[in-house]
């Protein structure tokens, strides 16, 4: 009995296998350079692309070591979508070294999804990189914006189209469907942080300003001196001061930041320290967008309240 059932089975897959059309075609090979990225290209791409990350959510982007690895992935990729304004320059190096005319700069594979959005934080005089500060272009960290979704997942498509046109339209209407799902979810986290619209918060470094500005929260300080560049003692007195004055609740940190820092800055100051999902993956129960940005919303709401 149980072998006849492999039998069937067997010859099943071989019909399948030998019948004109019944072969589904190859998926689409594409690679991200951050998680988020990863999380959108799997809405608009779905069953036509099978998604990679270069890095994972709980690592600082702005470090993200080039490894064999990564060049393994890259060159048998299609596609790769890449932040772009510094964030994942290092993607540049590992690219070059994948030997893949499909995705160096200029080839029809390579997708940046900062086209188009509207940059925060553009430093207003020039940005000295010898000292280190990391944001030279304005501040790269957006991708977890839900209202920047529609720009990012608009250039995505369009970049997987350029690979295969033949999937425009059903790349277009999974953006659709996803864009629909994140509405109703935008009206859900809108009227969560309705009570505390206006709350200052302290970050470490400043991932969030995006995502703050669009709930209608103000970023008061950051623990780092500068993007990039760690807190010196005479700057935290400041901020812990300012934080006393304000009555600022809560410090946003990033998994790798130095938690046990940030932590103590906010005993001093009468305030809480939050680890926060910075990223897809950054967190337990962050493991996609919209969940990253629940978790959020969540933790938000329920440390200003
Ligand atoms: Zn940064």
């Amino acid at each position: 009995m149980e072998r006849l059932s492999v039998f069937a089975g067997l010859a099943l897959l071989l019909t399948s296998l030998f019948v004109p059309g019944a072969q589904a075609a190859p998926k689409l090979k594409v690679v991200a350079t951050i998680p988020d990225l990863k999380s959108l290209t799997e809405a608009v791409g779905g069953d036509l692309v099978e998604v990679d990350s270069l890095t994972r959510g709980t690592q600082n982007f702005h470090e993200a070591e080039v490894r064999p690895s990564m060049m393994l992935k890259l060159r048998r990729a299609d596609a790769v979508v890449e932040n772009g304004l510094g964030l994942d320059a290092w993607a540049d190096v590992a690219i070059e070294a994948s030997n893949n005319a499909n995705i160096i700069r200029g080839g029809r594979g390579r997708i940046e999804i900062s086209r188009n959005v509207e940059v925060l934080e553009v430093p207003t005089t020039r940005v000295d990189r010898s000292m280190g500060d990391v944001h030279p272009q304005g501040n790269p960290h957006f991708s977890l914006d839900p209202g920047l979704a529609p720009v990012i997942t608009q250039n995505i498509v369009d970049g997987l189209a350029r690979v295969a046109p033949e999937n425009r339209v059903a790349f277009a209407a999974n953006r659709k469907a996803f864009l629909a799902r994140l509405e109703q979810e935008m009206a859900k986290w809108m009227k969560t942080m309705e009570p505390v619209r206006g709350a200052k918060v302290v970050v470490f470094h400043p991932v969030y300003i995006y995502f703050l500005t669009r709930f209608g929260l103000v970023q008061a300080a950051t623990l780092e001196d500068r993007p990039g560049i760690p807190p010196s003692p005479q700057h935290l007195v400041n901020v812990i001061r300012d934080m006393k004055e304000e009555k600022i609740k809560a410090i946003l940190v990033e998994p790798w930041n130095d938690v046990k820092l940030a932590n103590r800055v906010a005993e001093e100051a009468g305030a809480k320290a939050y680890v926060m999902a910075s990223a897809v993956g950054a967190v337990k129960g962050a493991d996609n967008y919209i969940a990253a940005i629940d978790y959020n919303i969540t933790t938000l709401a329920k440390a200003l309240r």
